[in-house]
């Protein structure tokens, strides 16, 4: 999607990791209308998939979630990192390794929230090592649900969650796939 790769030109910062910063639209201060944008675009692309549940991870997943739920008027969920005196019944619960902050974690959703009548697309701001989309499949699993694919704001693909995903059969669609990063430059995927 040009205009996410424009904004990634203009307002991107690389950080070792290697991290893509985008916090002046994305993941700290949030362009709203430009995340309704994006997420109608992810809404486009799966439209015809019969999507009856988004499911991300909590946080920086649910901007872009809730507006590509917007767009195609099913729900939001989110997996909860931290178990509150919210969350109450049953749970289907899982690990996942953060890649930003390279420790594991424990995500949960309250079962009567997913179901095996659901037809899953999972959202998320970024696609990196895959841990974060492996984790929620497993709990769309474990719900007996359908996984119907991804839809990614941006997708580094020189590392190898997307490539991984998709070798196993999952439709992932990324609006940016960054190809190289480095001091010389940002390169990106051609959209096919
Ligand atoms: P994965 O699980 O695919 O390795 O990493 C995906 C998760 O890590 C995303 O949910 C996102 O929050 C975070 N992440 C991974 N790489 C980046 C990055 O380059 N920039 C930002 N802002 N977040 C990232």
């Amino acid at each position: 999607m040009k205009e996410l790769e424009d904004r990634i030109l203009a307002e991107g910062k690389i950080l070792p990791g290697p991290v893509l910063k985008v916090s002046s639209f994305l993941n700290h201060q949030m362009d709203a209308d430009f995340i309704m944008e994006l997420g109608a675009e992810l809404a486009r692309r799966y439209g015809d998939a019969g999507v009856t549940k988004i499911l991300t991870i909590e946080s920086s997943g649910i901007a872009i979630a809730v507006a590509c739920g917007a767009a195609l008027h099913v729900p939001v969920l989110f997996a909860k990192k931290h178990i509150t005196s919210n969350v109450s019944g049953d749970l289907y619960q899982t690990i996942v390794h953060s890649y930003t902050h390279g420790t594991d974690y424990t995500v949960v959703v309250e079962r009567e929230y997913l179901n095996a009548e659901d037809r899953v697309l999972i959202v998320d701001d970024f696609l990196a090592n895959g841990k974060a989309i492996e984790g929620l499949l497993d709990l769309i699993r474990q719900a007996g649900a359908e996984a119907v694919g991804a839809g990614i704001a941006i997708e580094k693909g020189f590392q190898e969650g997307g490539a991984k995903l998709r070798e196993n059969g999952l439709r992932v669609e990324s609006l940016a796939i960054v190809d190289e990063m480095s001091e010389d430059g940002i390169r990106f995927r051609p959209e096919t």
